[in-house]
């Protein structure tokens, strides 16, 4: 067996200690006879394992008792429409347009109500976050609205932006787990988990419980009200059970490594090795504003299509898997999850040296 540096942007490198122990409970659960893929979702095993799960993502992410934690099934693409079906009273909300998911999301809310975008980095290829310590905001807007870490572009926001009162909803999909946050700070927290948690089919909803109401939008699929799934602890139908699992196992490796703000140390550590290297490099270059760069997700170029291509090539060949950008920016992206081991960075970063030394002209 040899496991590649899985440099994917989702679904993505997963810790190999929590892959190992899956291998190892996957026929006989604990001594139950069967793995976690068989059981009812109804099983004290199952409620142990779920409830588990959610002490556990409390206990890492220091979550207040009024807020809510939601597994559940259809992706973080779901709630672009869930947000605005469960918020949008006055059907009005404000968008922060900083890159594709962003602009999707907003795509999404605009079936449900006026949408607007208040601020926007498009102007730029998404290469930067916009200022947002004074944006315009109407007084009955029901949200503010930001995509926290850009995936496909690899910028995030630094500081949050001065939503004037309203509450905040954040898509943090691709940040998730990656530093500690103040949850009180949003009114919504949501994801889904293949980026930086766990296999795709798991989507986390953070809430506060004030905003889970049966005031929902008329239409709002029983399975969309976030009321719903509250009431019935996400075991409203069944849940995406082998995934909150593995989630779960995920949860405990990060609190043996020391938790967010270990985490976050590590993060830094890791992506300063990568961005050094692009800051000095005569090759390569990264592709957004240094103080909004992201810790997850990072995007350079050589600025020839064709060297970028090779590079992909050789670098496939050595074991680096998924470096390829997005299709719609080119180039190429590594992205550096919490499961990334630091050696995955520094022998990338080998082996980007020594492809610059071979083809710098
Ligand atoms: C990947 C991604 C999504 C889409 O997630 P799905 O679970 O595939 O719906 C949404 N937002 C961000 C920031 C992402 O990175």
């Amino acid at each position: 067996m040899s496991r590649v540096y899985n440099f994917s942007a989702g679904p993505a490198v997963l810790p190999e200690e929590v892959l190992k122990e899956a291998a190892e409970e996957m026929l006989d659960y604990r001594g139950c006879g069967m793995s976690v893929m068989e059981m009812s979702h109804r099983s004290k095993m199952f409620d142990n394992i779920i409830k588990e799960a959610e002490q556990d993502l409390r206990d890492l992410m220091n979550i207040p008792d009024n807020y809510k934690v939601l597994f559940l099934q259809g992706g973080a693409y779901t709630q672009f429409a869930a947000v605005p079906m469960n918020l949008m009273k006055n059907k009005k909300a404000a968008y922060i347009i900083t890159g594709q998911w962003a602009k999707k999301a907003w795509k999404e809310a605009q079936n449900y109500g006026e949408a607007i975008a208040v601020a926007s980095s498009e102007d730029k290829t998404f290469s930067y976050i916009p200022d947002c310590s004074d944006l315009d905001i109407p007084e009955d807007a029901d949200y503010v609205y930001i995509c926290e870490n850009n995936t496909i572009y690899g910028t995030k926001f630094k500081k949050l932006p001065n939503t004037k009162g309203h509450i905040l909803v954040a898509d943090v999909s691709s940040c998730f787990l990656s530093e500690p946050i103040d949850v009180t700070k949003y009114g919504v927290i949501y994801g889904g988990v293949q980026k930086n948690i766990g296999p795709a089919g798991v989507a986390i909803v953070i809430v506060r419980e004030d905003l889970i109401t049966d005031d929902v939008l008329p239409g709002t699929p029983t399975m969309l009200k976030w009321k719903t799934q509250a009431d019935n602890d996400s075991l409203f139908n069944t849940p995406p059970c082998y995934g909150i699992y593995i989630c779960g196992k995920v949860f405990k490796w990060l609190k043996k490594q020391g938790g967010l703000a270990a985490m976050k140390e590590i993060n830094e550590k890791k992506a300063k090795i990568l961005y050094d290297f692009l800051d000095q490099s005569k090759l390569f270059k990264g592709t957004v504003v240094k103080e909004d760069r992201s810790l997850m997700n990072v995007p350079f170029v050589t600025g020839d299509e064709e060297l970028d291509a090779k590079f992909v090539a050789e670098a496939k060949k050595q074991g680096f898997e998924n470096i390829k950008g997005h299709r719609t920016v080119g180039g190429m992206r590594a992205s550096i999850y919490n499961a990334m081991p630091i050696e995955g960075v520094e022998k990338l970063v080998e082996f980007m040296k020594k492809f610059e030394a071979e083809n710098l002209k």
